[in-house]
């Protein structure tokens, strides 16, 4: 978060002014402007438009257990339901309204580049050392906006599980990072759609089994093959341009996740 030059003078012209004049300076929405991005009215269930989708970024992490919310521009139940859960993450009054208070809370996450409070893009792009957003099967602007949804859910994630730091140890990785490395020939790392995450104050199965609320629709843990020292959590549900369906695909055996019994 930073306290930007919008609302600290916003702030200091209220001050210099009397009563009736103060309340409306104070209720005018500039005075909430933000460095990333700005909502100009209340959004609730049936509205429609790119502010709905900017919201839909910043709650996906807050889709609920084996779901995920669409980012498509329209506010409907599950947007809703995921307002609810954020709201009452962060101990707003939980109406499923994204109205200034909800607006006030993400402004306060989010640092200027649109990214939420504990995470970066350069955190993100590290999988081979910091390749930029090419290279991959997407466009740069693309991947670059996978990567934030991907942060979002990351910080839902880190919130659920008591605002303890998560580490990611690979976000995106370019196709020859990926090859490097030796990822999956159509690893979700490609598309900026994935996090291997660790975390030194929860065990990996408190991570992963956190992760199954937080809109992760690839999720996987000890007890998976060569994910032992990390959870792997993507959103390939949400991917249209990858070889696979889209659906649900969860193995952490070890933790109790699995076809089955999850
Ligand atoms: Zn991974």
């Amino acid at each position: 978060m930073r306290v930007n030059t919008w609302k600290r003078a916003a702030v200091a012209f209220a001050l210099a002014l009397p009563g009736a004049a103060i309340a409306a300076v104070v209720a005018a929405p500039a005075a909430y402007a933000d460095g990333c991005y700005t909502w100009n009215r209340t959004l609730t269930q049936g509205r429609s438009g790119d502010d709905v989708r900017q919201l839909q970024i910043r709650v996906a992490g807050w889709a609920g257990y084996r779901d995920i919310v669409e980012n498509d521009g329209r506010y409907g139940p599950k947007t809703a339901a995921a307002v609810k859960r954020f709201q009452q993450a962060y101990g707003l009054r939980a109406d499923g309204i994204a109205g200034p208070q909800t607006f006030a809370k993400l402004y306060q996450l989010q640092d200027n580049d649109c990214t939420p409070a504990h995470f970066s893009y350069s955190e993100l792009d590290n999988g081979c050392g910091g390749s930029g957003w090419s290279g991959g099967p997407l466009s740069a602007n693309q991947t670059k906006q996978n990567a934030l949804r991907t942060m979002w859910k990351l910080e839902a994630l880190r919130r659920s599980l008591g605002d303890k730091p998560l580490r990611v140890s690979s976000g995106y990785r370019s196709r020859a990072c990926n090859n490097q490395v030796g990822g999956a020939s159509d690893s979700q790392h490609l598309y900026g759609n994935a996090a291997d995450v660790t975390s030194r104050t929860s065990s990996l199965c408190q991570v992963a089994r956190a992760a199954r609320d937080n809109g992760f629709s690839g999720l996987y843990g000890p007890g998976y093959p060569d994910h032992d020292d990390h959870v792997h959590v993507d959103s390939r549900r949400e991917n249209n341009s990858d070889r696979s369906s889209n659906t649900t695909s969860w193995s952490a055996p070890d933790c109790g996740i699995g076809a089955g019994n999850d």
